[in-house]
């Protein structure tokens, strides 16, 4: 059920509908549609007070919830957000993506979405941490290593599930995955940071190999990249080590365009400023000796990178959801856009998405985030896995299994996309092919467990 006030979450479960009504689904397989109004209702929606005291020992209310969509393929699995613009609509959205992502990692977890609207931009690590712990006050009951695991999204990085994980343990006094990105030396996975931005790098490589017949790779293509956190510096890293040339990233306030890429240099000067919360512009402007010479950057101010980027091959969202419109769709394949994948969920607006799959038939290929950002949750599922059995990985193995997670989300795209799609194209629908491939998953296991009937 699509209630009026909720246009994320109408926009994501419209995405998923439309995808599998335009295919044959329906007409070989009927009993499907009626798993539709159960699917998109969530198991238990969660709501809570987290009241914290800041540094000037005042008292401070935020609305904290967790969304519990649905437990078919496994405990509820997602991530906690803390922005401001946080509602229900936005966590029903991401929530309702999580189900059939973690469907498409092949691995066995349900779909669940939590956070707050709380900003941590500007807060003191002691203020985070009170933050933290009230919160986890609230949302220890509903959690559990069987039960639900949250993990991080944007504004929880390392150090929010840090002290998540420490408020949990001592007020449960038990030590069990009930979070995913955790410290490495205490129960996290290596390559966890890392494994969203690679991800949706390892599913790029493989729409390239299938579209020039494995002719090209990421070598000499220039890539676009928006945002400038956990995903867009690690997809980043992985493009520029594959010999791909980034030429943008942004935040909230501003995008860097560089003629000649960005090196590694300024992604890890980014990555350590972004914890303290700077900005773009502010970083650019201090750490002078990695942005001077021939790395020198241009600051768009106010802007998102698409319509300023210049010639560009690839383009991968990683910021957040609707970042992406459909001038600027227009714009990036009238510079040569050749493929655009979101590290973002939903990170294109519907008419953007509109604008590339129209565009398929002049080889634009575009996939959507619930595939090819599926390598973060997709680690966070090797993270559980590890915990179970308290063993740890080596970094060689975690990024094997990583690759071969997103090789074979991608196939299954493909071939789904074929199988079902009424198109008939030479690039098959990514879109298609990714929700009905995640969606027959969850539809199997519901009627197999009576959810649906
Ligand atoms: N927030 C991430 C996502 O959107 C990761 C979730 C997780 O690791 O549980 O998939």
């Amino acid at each position: 059920m699509v209630l009026p006030h909720e246009p994320e979450f109408q926009q994501a479960y419209n995405e998923l509908v439309s995808a599998l009504q335009d295919s044959t689904l329906f007409e070989e397989h009927p009993k499907y549609k009626k798993v539709i109004p159960v699917v998109s209702v969530p198991e238990r929606l969660i709501q809570f007070r987290v009241a914290w005291e800041n540094d000037k020992g005042e008292i401070e209310v935020n609305n904290g919830f967790r969304v519990q969509f649905n437990s078919a393929l496994g405990p509820y699995k997602g991530g906690l957000r803390f922005h401001p613009s946080v509602n229900l609509s936005i966590l029903k959205f991401l929530g309702f993506e999580q189900i059939f992502k973690n469907a498409l990692t092949g691995l066995s977890m349900g779909g669940g979405k939590g956070g707050c609207d709380f900003n941590p931009k500007g807060r003191t690590d002691a203020e985070i941490r009170r933050f933290c712990v009230a919160f986890m006050r609230q949302l220890a009951r509903y959690i559990g290593q069987d039960t639900d695991v949250p993990a991080g999204d944007i504004g929880v990085g390392g150090r929010e599930i840090g002290f998540l994980f420490g408020a949990y343990k001592q007020m449960q006094n038990n030590w069990s995955g009930i979070l995913t990105g955790k410290g490495l030396s205490w129960g996290g996975s290596l390559i966890r940071p890392e494994a969203t931005g690679y991800g949706v790098v390892y599913y790029v490589e493989k729409m390239i190999e299938k579209a020039t017949n494995g002719k090209e790779t990421f070598k000499g293509k220039r890539v676009a990249i928006s945002g400038s956190g956990n995903v867009a510096q690690y997809a980043a890293l992985k493009v520029i080590e594959l010999g791909g040339i980034v030429v943008s990233l942004s935040d909230s306030k501003g995008a860097i365009i560089s003629k000649n890429g960005i090196t590694p240099e300024q992604v890890e000067a980014i990555a350590d400023a972004k914890i303290k919360f700077k900005s773009l512009e502010e970083i650019i402007g201090e750490s002078v000796s990695a942005f001077s010479g021939s790395n020198s950057v241009e600051y768009k101010a106010g802007a998102r990178p698409w319509v300023h980027a210049g010639a560009v091959d690839i383009a991968l969202p990683s910021a957040t959801q609707n970042e992406v419109s459909a001038e600027e769709a227009k714009a990036l394949i009238a510079a040569g856009c050749k493929f655009i994948a979101e590290g973002s969920n939903m990170g294109s607006t519907a008419e953007a998405i509109d604008v590339f799959e129209e565009s398929r038939s002049k080889n634009v290929w575009y996939a959507p985030g619930k595939a090819a950002n599926c390598g973060g949750v997709a680690v966070s599922g090797l993270e559980m896995a590890q915990n179970s059995q308290r063993v740890s990985w080596t970094r060689e193995e975690v990024d094997q299994k990583l690759k071969d997670i997103m090789y074979t989300c991608f196939d299954n795209c493909y071939e789904t996309a074929k199988k079902y799609s009424k198109d008939t194209t030479e690039l098959p629908s990514l879109l298609k092919g990714a929700n009905i491939a995640g969606f027959l998953k969850v539809a199997d296991a519901m009627f197999d467990q009576g959810d649906v009937f």
